[in-house]
Formats: C-alpha cells, structure tokens, sequence
C-alpha cells in the first residue's frame, strides 16, 4: 500500500465502527461506536437489546410513533409522523457501559451515526473530549451542537467518507 492510499486515522476509526454496527440485529437501524484514546482503541459497542432477552430479530422491533417537526428545528413548518425502535440500548450508551472512566478522559467517540439528544447529554457527561460521526440525525442537531459547544467538546461530521460495504443498515425514513 502507497502513502497516498494509505487510510487517515478518522476513516480508519470510522470504517471499525461500520463494522461494529454490523453486529446490530435491530433491521431499522445498525449503529457502531468505538472509543479511541490517542490511536489506541479502547472499546467498541453497537445497539442492541440487553443480554439475554430476546433481541430486534427474534422478538420484532419495538416500535413507537412520535410526531416531529418535518423540517428540523422549524416547529411552524409542519409536523410528520415518526416511527421509531426503542428495544435496543444505543451504540453510545452501551459503549459507556461498558468501559471505564479512567479510559473515557480525554478520549475520541468515533460513532457511525450522529447521537440523539439523550446519547449526547450522556456523552456530555462521559469524560471525552470529542465526538465523530458521519451519517447525519437532523432531529437533535441544534440541542445536541449547543451543548457540545457549551461543554467544549469537539463535534464533527465526516461527510467525504464512504462506508466499508455492506455495512450499511438504517431504515431511511
Ligand atoms: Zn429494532
Ligand atoms: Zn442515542
């Protein structure tokens, strides 16, 4: 391999974390996170339904209806339904399960997808410093922005990134 094909360390962490969501068995949506200190992995975790209970493929999706804004953070614009799984704990809560804090300070959160307000606030509150994603969760931008700028945390988008293949799973909608 060539330097200039050489992967960068953010699309190395990021396709890792495209692979961890492929272990996700919710069809809606596959979510990987990895936490990264300096160039050191240091955990990995995707959604899913707590051991040893049934999970998204043997016990169907657990589906709630919520309304929200068609246009983010334009409430006037008017409203859409909404479906949503809510059986699986998120990439980023299992993530923080599931390593220490000694490990979270001033560490790096490479997640596939950007975190929900409740994933960020508790992300917030974890000890890293940063948090990368790349597909992008309109629904909680502006809280989720505002408060990574209030915590000083990093918070960005890699959006020139394609995923590894097959390791693509969301329900779009
Ligand atoms: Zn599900
Ligand atoms: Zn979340």
């Amino acid at each position: 391999m060539t330097s200039s094909s050489r992967k960068d360390w953010d699309t190395y962490f990021m396709d890792i974390a495209f692979m961890v969501s492929t272990r996700s068995r919710c069809p809606r949506r596959h979510v990987g996170s990895v936490l990264v200190q300096g160039k050191k992995l240091l955990g990995t975790a995707y959604n899913g339904a707590p051991m040893g209970v049934p999970d998204c493929s043997e016990a169907g999706c657990m589906i709630v209806e919520e309304f929200e804004p068609a246009v983010p953070s334009d409430s006037a614009g008017g409203m859409k339904k909404k479906q949503r799984c809510i059986r699986t704990i998120h990439a980023e809560q299992n993530l923080l399960m599931f390593t220490d804090r000694v490990d979270r300070e001033g560490s790096v959160v490479y997640v596939t997808d950007q975190p929900c307000w409740t994933c960020a606030n508790m992300l917030a509150n974890s000890g890293i410093v940063e948090i990368v994603f790349h597909r992008i969760y309109p629904k909680d931008h502006d809280k989720v922005a505002a408060l990574m700028k209030q915590k000083g945390i990093g918070f960005r988008r890699i959006d020139d990134y394609v995923a590894p293949p097959d390791t693509e799973v969301q329900d779009g909608a």
